[in-house]
């Protein structure tokens, strides 16, 4: 990936903003969407030009590399999301990293893993927990009829974990009306863990986040959209 100059980042990001709001208003002058953008594929020069042009959450999908790049961004003050599959033996690191929030939270088991090791460092993470509405067998997540049942459990079994919501990654196929579906799938559990505290629900990437939005999402994460 090339370090891409300012005005192109710029040109790039007032579109992905134009896109956001003309979809936001279709749901409600109130509806706010907050956008993530995922920095995995690009240059940490990109970063700090976006931080520049106004951009302050980020979102990677591996610890080491978050790691990195918190470390050498360590001056800005940016706001970390981890949005991959976290790896058990990578908990404690992704503990000491502190980020924003992990968005990833897969299963109840990583969960009380997870919950152990922020015991043991006398700290509190906040999580969404992850739906595979589409129920892929290539993503991770957990099964849309059994969401509800796992986010109240977690709640119950794991206080040092702060859950914030729900986060789906969009059905993989061509067809909209499938990832509508998965989109509205997310979105139904969403409002029914509302009365549970929970308050975002990400959804949409490059290819879906004004579909997405329009489902109810609050929170999108976009990569490639910004560096092209
Ligand atoms: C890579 C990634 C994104 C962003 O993907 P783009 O299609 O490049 O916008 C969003 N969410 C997750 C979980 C990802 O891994």
């Amino acid at each position: 990936m090339p370090i891409l100059d300012k005005e192109r980042l710029r040109a790039n990001l007032d579109e992905v903003i134009w896109n956001i709001e003309q979809a936001r208003i279709t749901v409600s002058e109130h509806h706010i969407v907050k956008l993530v953008t995922v920095a995995k594929y690009t240059e940490l020069e990109n970063i700090s030009t976006l931080y520049e042009l106004g951009q302050r959450a980020f979102g990677e999908n591996h610890v080491q590399q978050l790691k990195e790049r918190m470390e050498l961004l360590d001056a800005l003050p940016l706001e970390w999301h981890m949005i991959g599959t976290l790896q058990k033996n990578k908990i404690n690191n992704l503990i000491d990293l502190r980020p924003s929030l992990l968005q990833s939270l897969d299963s109840l088991e990583l969960a009380q893993d997870l919950n152990k090791k922020l015991v043991a460092k006398e700290t509190t993470l906040s999580c969404l927990l992850q739906i595979n509405a589409a129920q892929e067998e290539s993503k991770s997540g957990v099964a849309p009829d059994e969401a509800i049942n796992i986010y109240q459990a977690i709640k119950e079994s794991c206080p040092q974990i702060n859950l914030k919501g729900v986060m789906t990654i969009g059905a993989h196929t061509e067809e909209r009306s499938v990832i509508q579906q998965s989109f509205e799938t997310t979105h139904r559990i969403y409002e029914s863990l509302q009365k549970e505290g929970a308050n975002i629900c990400s959804m949409g990437m490059s290819s879906d986040y004004q579909l997405a939005i329009k489902c109810g999402s609050n929170l999108v994460r976009v990569g490639s959209a910004l560096f092209k």
